[in-house]
């Protein structure tokens, strides 16, 4: 079990990795298929972290994303919801029985916990933003994992092209059509 265990993780943050995920999420979506509930994940990337880096050190670059892992875990329902490291400086928050509304005010919360977070480098504070797509299951939708992820990726690209520091929502079915149609709210509280 141990091992198990080690293998879901993500040594630099203590979140679940992108193995842990894949798995969960293919069976949640089955769930939630079945049972009509509803399904939002989250993909979050930190905003710049390569200039991040070349500023400030690959080691006060793993300690920012440490920070993020820790932000994450605080903003979401313990035991319910689930953050991972999907890898690099990107994470993928799920959502279960959450609809795009619920995984919205989830989503701000990250930003804005993340663009407060007073992350320090010699007593100094450094800003550090996040931005965030948002796809979620629609009722009556039997969508695949991968379509999922897709849909949240196309929905944070919109997010990066529009300025960062911001949360996008991928618009359901738009199959075929270009991924940036798909995307339409854009939603910034403050
Ligand atoms: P954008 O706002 O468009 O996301 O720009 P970006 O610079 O964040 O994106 P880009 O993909 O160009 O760079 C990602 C950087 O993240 C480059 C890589 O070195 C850094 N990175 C990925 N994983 C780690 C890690 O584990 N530790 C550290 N310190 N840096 C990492
Ligand atoms: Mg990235
Ligand atoms: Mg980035």
């Amino acid at each position: 079990r141990q091992l198990a265990e080690i293998s879901d993780t993500d040594q630099l943050t203590g979140l679940k990795n992108r193995r842990y995920l894949n798995r969960v999420l293919d069976e949640e979506l089955i769930r939630c298929g079945r049972y009509r509930n509803p399904l939002s994940i989250i993909l979050l990337d930190v905003d710049h972290f390569k200039q991040f880096n070349d500023n400030y050190g690959h080691l006060v670059g793993d300690d920012c994303l440490k920070s993020v892992g820790s932000a994450l875990k605080e903003s979401i329902r313990n035991g319910v919801d689930c953050a991972t490291r999907y890898g690099g400086e990107e994470f993928c928050i799920m959502l279960p029985e959450t609809d795009v509304k619920g995984a919205l005010e989830v989503a701000e919360r990250i930003r804005t916990n993340i663009e407060n977070m007073a992350f320090l480098v010699k007593g100094d504070t450094v800003p550090v933003t996040v931005s965030l797509g948002i796809s979620a299951l629609l009722a009556n939708e039997q969508l695949k994992m991968d379509k999922l992820l897709k849909r949240a990726d196309e929905a944070l690209y919109a997010a990066k092209a529009a300025g960062r520091n911001r949360t996008m929502i991928a618009r359901a079915n738009q199959s075929g059509s270009d991924p940036l149609n798909t995307v339409v709210q854009h939603k910034k509280l403050n």
